[in-house]
């Protein structure tokens, strides 16, 4: 971009980098010492909204685009921080908003946009299947009383697992040889982590 073009979300980068500067570069650098999580400046994000920056606002979001959700992202790695430990907020929101029916969007998303409920986590990635995700192994089956699915399976490379309260499972429904598309009879579940031993 030529130096001279105003930057059209410079309202939104001067917002997030005052936010930012609150938490220095010794903030970070001594959470990366701990092998912690920065929890103050990911509440401190979510709190004053830009987490839910791509959730609609009749769910309690901004409803900005994907454009301004890069520049938060932007920011916060720009400041000395790591937007890997909030960016999956937004993506896994995405596959909701996507795919979710309305009751499920009405329940979970206005809990993510107040910071009640951190949707950070996704479980697709498997130890056999990486890349080409529709070869999964993880199989849900409808239980005989056929009000919950049975899932077995494993996964891998579950990131921020310990710091959110929910994730997104994918899992073959119908297996792959009885499909048409290989992208089909796939269907992905919020799983409760709070429950979880
Ligand atoms: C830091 C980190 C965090 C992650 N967090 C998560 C997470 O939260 N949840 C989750 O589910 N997964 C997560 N993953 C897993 C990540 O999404 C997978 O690593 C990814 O899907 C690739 O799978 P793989 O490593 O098995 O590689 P493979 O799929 O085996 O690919 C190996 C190599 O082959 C190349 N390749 C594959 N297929 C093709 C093709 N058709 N044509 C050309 N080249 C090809 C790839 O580009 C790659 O270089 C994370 C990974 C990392 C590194």
């Amino acid at each position: 971009m030529p130096m001279n073009t105003p930057d059209q979300y410079q309202d939104i980068r001067d917002a997030v980098r005052a936010l930012c500067a609150q938490f220095p570069g010794e903030y970070h650098r001594r959470i990366d010492e701990e092998r912690g999580y920065p929890e103050a400046f990911v509440n401190a994000l979510t709190e004053a909204g830009w987490l839910a920056a791509m959730i609609p606002t009749e769910y309690g979001g901004s409803g900005l685009g994907l454009a301004e959700a890069t520049v938060v992202m932007e920011e916060i790695n720009r400041s000395g921080g790591n937007s890997g430990a909030c960016h999956g907020q937004m993506y896994n929101m995405s596959t909701l908003l996507r795919h979710g029916s309305e009751a499920q969007k009405q329940l979970y998303l206005p809990k993510i946009a107040s910071g009640e409920w951190r949707l950070q986590s996704m479980g697709v990635t498997e130890p056999s299947t990486g890349t080409d995700t529709t070869k999964i192994k993880t199989t849900a089956v409808k239980s005989a009383s056929g009000d919950r699915y049975v899932v077995n399976g494993q996964k891998v490379w579950i990131s921020r697992i310990q710091h959110s309260d929910w994730m997104i499972l994918l899992a073959r429904t119908t297996p792959l040889a009885e499909v048409k598309k290989k992208s089909e009879g796939m269907s992905i579940f919020m799983v409760d982590l709070r429950q979880a031993e």
